[in-house]
């Protein structure tokens, strides 16, 4: 680990103004950057405590808004009342995170921005094999070797990671805005084109990029819309507690009011969905999100309706199960959402 100067930021303005200076980082719970630290994916000069920064604190209404705090932890997050009510989709991803410890101290405005899984990125330094995000042009070993946990849209040949966040999904699937503090002065990032997939990346010039997120911008907070909308988030993974998603899916529903004497399942009058842990970024099914208004909330009408907008999945030689999993994933989150499951 490389010694680095510390120092508490007292306001956001002065946190911002930190960054400015690409050798600073901001820390917040710190669950992330220290073993970033420790691995040698990152090193800092100086590193600015933004715990401290009152106005990065809260969860609230404001007008029509739900509005969450860069510093509120996932178990804040997760219990709290009114996220509950309008935002349950998140509540549940926060819950699902990690463990009860590591909740405690990690912050909603660093999860979305923790870094992959892939156990060759997260390897100690020296990197034993190639690594395209740890040394650009070396090339990614994941390709050619283990790859099961990897990308089943938006990869390239350079990368076929994941983004892992659970929290992200949700607000991704709730659009849900990143209100963000920089050089510029502040602006608003819309939370499902935050995260880029290496396609995306690749297209715009800077293969390796993950974010939208400019050098030097913190983020403040996020903003949700409010929602009335039955949600969920379902997440597959090894174990219960304390592992990251292998899949997920978040689902938000309304269904049409049933007519008196009308008998059999209720009909969707609208449904929003995301998939976690199949790209660089949570996945948004837009296509089925258009075709599922009058679809019956049946695990029968659902499947063929998630599976067209799943065709253009494409998945790596060990990973074709995430495709039929996330799919799974998918259904499940929405007829939970609606209340049929
Ligand atoms: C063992 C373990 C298991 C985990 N399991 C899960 C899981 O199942 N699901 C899941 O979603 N996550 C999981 N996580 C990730 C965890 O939720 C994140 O590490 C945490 O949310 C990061 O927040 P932090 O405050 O600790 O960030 P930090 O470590 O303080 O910072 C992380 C990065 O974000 C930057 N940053 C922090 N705050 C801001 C801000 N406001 N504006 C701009 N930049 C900022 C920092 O500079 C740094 O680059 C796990 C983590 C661990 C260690």
């Amino acid at each position: 680990m490389r010694d680095f100067a510390y120092a508490r930021a007292g306001t956001a303005e002065s946190a911002a103004e930190a960054l400015a200076d690409p050798r600073t980082s901001v820390i917040a719970g710190g669950t992330e950057l220290l073993n970033w630290f420790r691995l040698g994916i990152a090193a800092a000069d100086n590193v600015v405590d933004i715990a401290g920064v009152d106005e990065l604190r809260g969860i609230a209404s404001d007008g029509d808004d739900l509005r969450i705090g860069a510093l509120a932890t996932l178990n804040e997050i997760g219990e709290h009342p009114l996220v509950i009510r309008t935002a349950g989709a998140l509540a549940s991803a926060c819950l699902q995170a990690a463990s009860a410890q590591i909740r405690n101290r990690a912050t909603i405005g660093g999860n979305v921005l923790q870094r992959t899984r892939c156990p060759y990125f997260r390897a100690e330094e020296p990197l034993p094999w190639p690594c395209n995000k740890r040394d650009p042009g070396s090339g990614c070993t994941s390709l050619a070797g283990r790859h099961e946990r990897q990308a089943i849209f938006g990869w390239t040949q350079d990368c076929v990671a994941v983004q892992p966040s659970d929290p992200a999904v949700a607000l991704a699937m709730l659009d849900a805005q990143a209100d963000v503090l920089g050089p510029a002065g502040p602006r608003t990032i819309p939370m499902r084109e935050f995260h880029l997939t290496q396609r995306e990346a690749a297209d715009a010039g800077q293969p390796m990029r993950e974010t939208r997120l400019e050098p030097g911008e913190l983020i403040t907070g996020y903003r949700l819309p409010a929602s009335a909308d039955g949600q969920a988030y379902v997440k597959v993974r090894e174990r219960a507690s304390y592992e990251y998603a292998i899949v997920s899916a978040a689902a938000a529903v309304r269904l049409d009011p049933v007519l008196p004497g009308a008998c059999g399942a209720g009909r969707i009058a609208a449904a929003r969905v995301a998939l976690g842990s199949v790209a660089q970024r949570p996945w948004r099914l837009t296509l089925a999100e258009a075709e599922l208004p009058g679809t019956p909330l049946t695990r029968e009408a659902l499947i063929p309706v998630i599976e067209r907008a799943m065709a253009d999945a494409a998945p790596l030689p060990q990973n074709g199960f995430k495709v039929t999993m996330a799919r799974n994933a998918a259904v499940r989150a929405l007829l939970t959402a609606g209340g049929a499951s």
